[in-house]
């Protein structure tokens, strides 16, 4: 099994889903007591947090360029990025660092593909649903991306950061996610990606009247193909 460097922590709320899905995607393919290789970094959130709202990326970079240059010393052969805002500095990384990274929008963008749909509605944070990093390379990959509209995006953002970063899980909150998700299916989307790691711990298939793309799940079971592949 190929060792797995997992940057978490962004927030630690999703990093938990990350590590019980490699364990028990690991334990399914190799039976028994099997789990998964892997070295996890996990950084505090609020200092990166801050350099988001403030706009500074070259800070963001500094941390984890720094976080994921101690995974790979400490043998990592893969980096996985847990956070879909985060891959805003994914060149970066990949250029500071010798191993590759498993890029969370290729993953989602071909599970979607592979499906047969080509229009989705994005459910993220503000950066990623409002900045060219993430639509653009999903566009990039033959997706066509809507976007909530000002106040849904800034609720859904504010939830985030508010509530599921946090812990908190609140029925109000999942009522707001589940008309937010219903407007975009109204204006076509075929399927609504999850593109923010945390978004899982609130909403599922249940909550939205066409498929839901949950990126961590998404991405995880990449990462379980790249750790297993011989
Ligand atoms: N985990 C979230 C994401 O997937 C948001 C927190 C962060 O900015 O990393 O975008």
């Amino acid at each position: 099994m190929r060792l797995l460097g997992i940057l978490g922590g962004m927030s630690w709320t999703s990093t938990v889903e990350y590590y019980r899905l490699l364990n028990h995607g690991v334990s399914q393919r190799l039976g028994g007591l099997h789990s998964a290789n892997l070295l996890l970094r996990s950084v505090d959130f609020a200092p990166l947090a801050a350099m988001q709202h403030e706009g500074d990326w070259a800070g963001t970079v500094a941390v984890l360029v720094e976080a994921a240059r101690a995974l790979e010393r400490a043998g990592a052969e893969g980096l996985l990025l847990a956070t879909n805002t985060m891959h805003k500095v994914a060149g970066e990384l990949e250029a500071a660092g010798g191993i590759p990274l498993l890029h969370i929008a290729d993953a989602t963008a071909a599970r979607v593909r592979a499906d047969g749909r080509r229009v989705v509605g994005l459910l993220a944070t503000a950066f990623t649903m409002e900045q060219d990093f993430y639509v653009g390379r999903l566009r990039s990959n033959g997706l066509e991306v809507l976007v909530p509209d000002a106040d849904d995006r800034a609720d859904v953002h504010r939830i985030i950061y508010d509530e599921l970063c946090l812990d908190v899980v609140r029925a109000d909150s999942r009522q707001r996610y589940r008309e937010v998700i219903a407007r975009l299916a109204q204006r076509g989307a075929e399927g609504i990606i999850l593109g923010c790691t945390e978004v899982g711990l609130l909403v599922g298939a249940n909550d939205s009247p066409v498929p839901v793309y949950d990126t961590t799940a998404i991405h995880a079971a990449q990462a379980l193909d790249w750790m297993l592949a011989t």
